[in-house]
């Protein structure tokens, strides 16, 4: 009975022993999966940092790329010294009437005449230069230009629709001829142009945007019309000149009015003293467009 009792406790004990020993190899596992579980957690979000890490060094990669010169057009690497200092001073007085009378087209033997009138009536006006058409006598008229208050501005070398607009190259090379003709002649480094036929013709359409951000990037500011004279066109007379003015003056405050200076406009030179006149009977004081806010066509 002793032994029994001996033998039963014995059981129980050894069952008691293999318990405990199984609760602690069980304990055990449970706190080696636990921290096997938060490594792998911890392996995980440096995984995900790493990854996060990488793309954005990536973006960084990628928005560098976008600012460096590899990925700007060819064009922008070529003519290195066109490029200009873009210091317009706009003073126009918003309260203030004030007429911007500008000759595209010269210089010829007309500008020498309109310079006279510009004097005799001490009003100061813009020229929009054609390369092409600068003569000896004509690089005097552009050093008087300067002398006399007059600014200047660039047009195009050749005028010609099939050399300056078939692509951004040729456009380029003209306006880097006149630009540096210019500057040989006055000393000045012009930062105003016009486009031949003004910014929205039919013969520039496919580079126009491209064109006039390149431009821009180079420190040029471009300058449309808001009244034309109409005196390159057709059969004009004095009335005509007169009137086509006139009659589109007071569409702006600051009327940007475009005339011609070139050897076939002797009747817009004529007509000057009276187009003075009547824009300031109405009220216009006048100045030259670097004052003058750009003035781009909306079409
Ligand atoms: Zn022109």
């Amino acid at each position: 009975m002793k032994n029994k009792f001996i033998f039963g406790l014995t059981l129980i004990i050894i069952s008691l022993l293999i318990i405990a020993i199984f609760q602690r190899q069980y304990r055990d596992t449970a706190r080696l999966e636990e921290q096997t579980v938060s490594v792998w957690k911890e392996y995980e979000s440096l995984q995900l940092m790493a990854e996060m890490e990488n793309n954005i060094a990536r973006e960084n990669d990628h928005d560098s790329s976008l600012t460096s010169t590899e990925d700007l057009p060819d064009y922008t690497q070529l003519f290195p010294n066109l490029y200009t200092e873009k210091n317009l001073t706009y003073t126009t007085d918003e309260n203030k009437k004030i007429a911007y009378l500008s000759f595209d087209d010269g210089p010829s033997k007309n500008t020498a005449k309109v310079l006279e009138v510009l004097k005799d009536k001490d009003v100061k006006a813009t020229f929009f230069i054609v390369g092409s058409a600068i003569t000896e006598e004509g690089e005097g008229y552009l050093k008087q230009m300067v002398e006399e208050g007059h600014t200047i501005g660039i047009h195009t070398y050749s005028h010609l629709c099939n050399e300056i607009y078939c692509s951004i190259e040729r456009y380029l090379d003209d306006f880097n001829m006149v630009y540096q003709q210019i500057y040989d002649i006055t000393g000045m480094k012009v930062n105003i142009y016009r486009f031949p036929w003004g910014s929205s013709n039919g013969y520039s359409k496919g580079i126009k945007d491209s064109l006039t951000e390149e431009m821009d990037r180079r420190g040029f500011s471009y300058y449309d019309w808001t009244a034309s004279a109409d005196d390159s066109i057709g059969k004009p007379s004095a009335y005509s000149i007169r009137h086509n003015i006139e009659k589109d003056l007071d569409r702006d405050d600051h009327p940007i009015i475009l005339m011609h200076d070139s050897v076939i406009n002797g009747l817009t030179a004529k007509t000057l003293p009276d187009i003075i006149d009547m824009i300031r009977e109405k009220g216009y004081s006048f100045d030259t467009l670097d004052h003058r806010e750009p003035y781009h066509f909306p079409w």
